[in-house]
């Protein structure tokens, strides 16, 4: 067999990536195509070829799968956003269990996970679930102000003012400061030549309580923003307008955020609740983008640790100390660690807000703040819950959590791959699955989050 870039094949779709892009086989070589998915038969060009797999391009669906859907979105394949929007949301719910199984059971050794998987938990409205987006500023050809999102891997901008993902007061939110633009010539920011001022447009929304944060961030400062009591007198016209703040970001740099904020009307940050703990988000905190499958998640987690309030629980890779406050309602004494010192700041603030005093937070690496702990206290606790990064966690921090023999471990994951792989190794040391919960956070792509209960053996 001989593939040539720009060659134009025949190929059928047999599964999808956790990138959302479609793998079919040609006489047994893989090739990635973005736009297709499971069951379809397409005409793609090849676009790249590697040694043992390549890349091609959708041309044409010849045959298309029955689990294809029109996107709803019209600009869902430019956009670098949603990836299998053109899945249907039932099959999308099949992808994703059947890959968490796989990955269990091949990377794992965990033959009859299955078994123990539950129903996968699902959104009930799979669209305008996210509380965060942050909308490029640019001109079009003609010269009109435009806003919306980065075309896949580029810095061009879709204009998308109705993202289907996005919570729908966003557009009432573009319609008011988009015309304010360019009515009053503020230029946006021109990233090619380091000139104009407006980079981007943040806005952040308590879904349960209903408030708006509006963050315009600047290549400047408001003085730079001409008539600005017109736009703030629009803003606050909007239900909910809760917190409008100028950020400041005058590098040359792909960061989106500068670290100066100006509060123009309002709060300095907004209120938003999961479950019954409350947190306070200002434009730069970390907060989960999809706060209703997080509680859904959380609770998965709670479940699994089954606190009955005399416990003393760690929570590992913590952030803003989300899950630590979750448990904290339960347990006797949680102690979280997390890497990153602001992210601390907040775990600290909202355990204040929420009048919990039985949490400790510490600064550091997991893999090094745990054993200096419990070779320091030789206190073991009855239950760990680590949620780490897409890497997973250090073998030597798995080592130190069986040494330190929990009850229960309770693993949550965002990859299902690292997952896989640190749960064989805690199973050979001593624990055993007893549930696994895959919940879907982000409907629409190829992301996937999942709770691990482990039990020890010998209990
Ligand atoms: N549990 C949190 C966030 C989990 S994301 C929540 O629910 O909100 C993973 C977190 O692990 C990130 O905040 C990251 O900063 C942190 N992290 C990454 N490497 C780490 C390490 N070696 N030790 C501790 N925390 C780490």
């Amino acid at each position: 067999m001989e593939l040539k870039k720009n060659q134009e094949i025949l190929l059928t779709i047999e599964d999808l990536t956790k990138e959302g892009e479609g793998l079919g086989k040609y006489q047994g070589f893989p090739l990635f195509v973005k736009d297709t998915v499971i069951g379809d038969r397409a005409r793609v060009a090849i676009t790249k070829l590697k040694k043992n797999y390549g890349y091609a391009r959708l041309v044409e669906i010849v045959e298309a799968s029955h689990d294809r859907v029109t996107p709803p979105c019209p600009v869902a394949r430019q956009c670098g956003g949603c990836k299998i929007q053109q899945l249907s949301y039932e099959k999308q719910k099949e992808f994703k269990w059947n890959q968490v199984a796989n990955c269990l059971k091949r990377i794992g050794g965990f033959s009859d996970i299955e078994e123990k998987m539950e129903p996968i938990y699902a959104m009930e409205e799979p669209w305008h679930y996210r509380n965060k987006a942050q909308y490029p500023v640019g001109l079009d050809k003609e010269g009109n102000v435009i806003a919306g999102f980065y075309a896949g891997r580029t810095h061009s901008i879709i204009p998308n003012t109705n993202c289907l993902i996005q919570a729908k007061v966003n557009k009432e939110i573009l319609d008011v400061i988009l015309p304010y633009l360019q009515k009053n010539h503020i230029p946006p920011y021109d990233e090619k030549n380091h000139t104009g001022l407006v980079r981007h447009i943040l806005t952040r929304i308590g879904f349960t309580t209903g408030e708006i944060m509006v963050c315009l961030i600047l290549n400047g400062t408001k003085k730079d923003l001409k008539n600005l009591p017109e736009l703030l007198a629009s803003l606050q016209q909007l239900p909910g307008m809760t917190s409008i703040i100028v950020n400041t970001n005058e590098e040359k740099t792909n960061k989106i955020l500068g670290s100066v904020c100006e509060t123009l009307w309002g709060q300095d940050y907004i209120e938003d609740y999961i479950g019954n703990v409350k947190y306070q988000i200002g434009p730069l905190s970390f907060y989960q983008v999809n706060p209703a499958q997080t509680k859904v998640l959380y609770s998965k987690a709670l479940e699994y640790a089954a606190l009955e309030g005399e416990e003393t629980v760690w929570d590992l890779y913590c952030g803003i100390g989300t899950i630590s406050l979750f448990l904290a309602q339960k347990a006797k004494q949680v102690y979280g660690v997390e890497i990153i010192k602001e992210a601390i700041d907040d775990a600290r603030r909202n355990a204040a807000l929420n009048h919990m005093d039985n949490v400790t937070f510490f600064v550091g690496k997991a893999e090094e703040i745990v054993p200096a702990q419990y070779e320091k206290t030789g206190v073991h606790p009855d239950v760990i819950v680590v949620d780490p990064p897409r890497k997973g966690c250090e073998a030597s921090l798995l080592h130190t959590m069986t040494a330190m023999a929990p009850k229960r471990i309770v693993y949550v994951s965002c990859d299902p791959a690292t997952l896989a792989r640190d749960c064989r190794i805690l199973c050979e040391e001593g624990y055993e699955i007893r549930k696994v919960a895959v919940v879907d956070q982000f409907a629409h792509t190829g992301h996937v989050e999942t709770v691990v209960g482990l039990h020890r053996k010998d209990m």
